[in-house]
Formats: structure tokens, sequence, C-alpha cells
């Protein structure tokens, strides 16, 4: 598919230039930091969490483009969405990342769960070394979601 790579270059360029949901929320937010010490990246995800709908997301933090496009993703993704689908939403993400299951095994793609904008990140996975920092967020965001 010519132009493919183009327009996902596009969409990771856009969110890089005009990140999505930058800031910061007050406590009682839910607050995690996760830090990608092999590049350099740090990402601060704060989250309200209201009767298991995540109802507010700000993104903070610094780093390498992949890291920081993939965090302003990350909280377009799933503000306004249940937490239970949010949870889905990480797993398909890690799935295409080639990362494993808690058993170490292969994550089967739900058909059921969108990556839309998401996808464009598919191809960080012929780089091992960027995987961490396209999943730092979403590792962060779970950290978060643990604290609400
Ligand atoms: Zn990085």
């Amino acid at each position: 598919m010519p132009g493919l790579e183009d327009l996902y270059r596009e969409i990771i360029l856009d969110h890089h230039r005009n990140p999505r949901n930058r800031g910061e929320l007050a406590p009682p937010a839910s607050h995690a930091v996760g830090h990608n010490p092999l590049c350099g990246d740090e990402i601060d995800v704060y989250l309200d969490v209201t009767d298991g709908i995540i109802t507010d997301v700000k993104v903070g933090g610094q780093g390498c483009s992949i890291s920081q496009s993939s965090a302003s993703m990350m909280s377009q993704a799933v503000k306004g969405k249940p937490v239970d689908e949010v949870r889905a939403l990480v797993r398909r993400f890690k799935g295409m990342m080639s990362i494993p299951d808690e058993d170490g095994n292969p994550i089967e793609p739900d058909p059921a769960v969108k990556l839309g904008d998401l996808e464009a990140l598919q191809g960080v996975v012929k780089f091992p070394v960027r995987i961490k920092c396209a999943t730092l967020a979403w590792n962060t965001l779970l950290e978060a979601l643990e604290q609400g």
C-alpha cells in the first residue's frame, strides 16, 4: 500500500507537534510517572475516573517523538471511555507491539477493539529499541489506573 507509511508518519508528527490533552490534573486525580531509561523518555499521566469512566486525562513529560506522540494518541483514545474498554485497548496496543501477555503468550488481536490513529505506531515494531518508547505512556496509564 503506497503512501500508508507517509500517512502514519504524518499522524505521528501531528501528535508530536500538537500534543493532545497536555497538562496536569489536581488531586484527587490519579497520577503516575513513567521512565524509559533506554531513551530518556518521561511521561506523566493524570486521570480522573468517575463511576468506571475515564472522565479526564492529561499527560506531561518529555522525550522522543515516538514516546510523546504515543502519549498524545493514548490520551485521545482513552478520554471518556470505560476503564474496562481502556484495559482491552491497552492489551490490543501491546499485542500490536508484539509484547506477550502476563503468561508470555502472544496477544491475539481482538477485532472488536479498534485502534484508529494508534495504527500509525505499528511500524515501530520493526525497531525493537523504540517499542519501549511507544509503550511507555500505556504502562504509565495502567499504573495510574491501579491508583484509582
Ligand atoms: Zn524514546
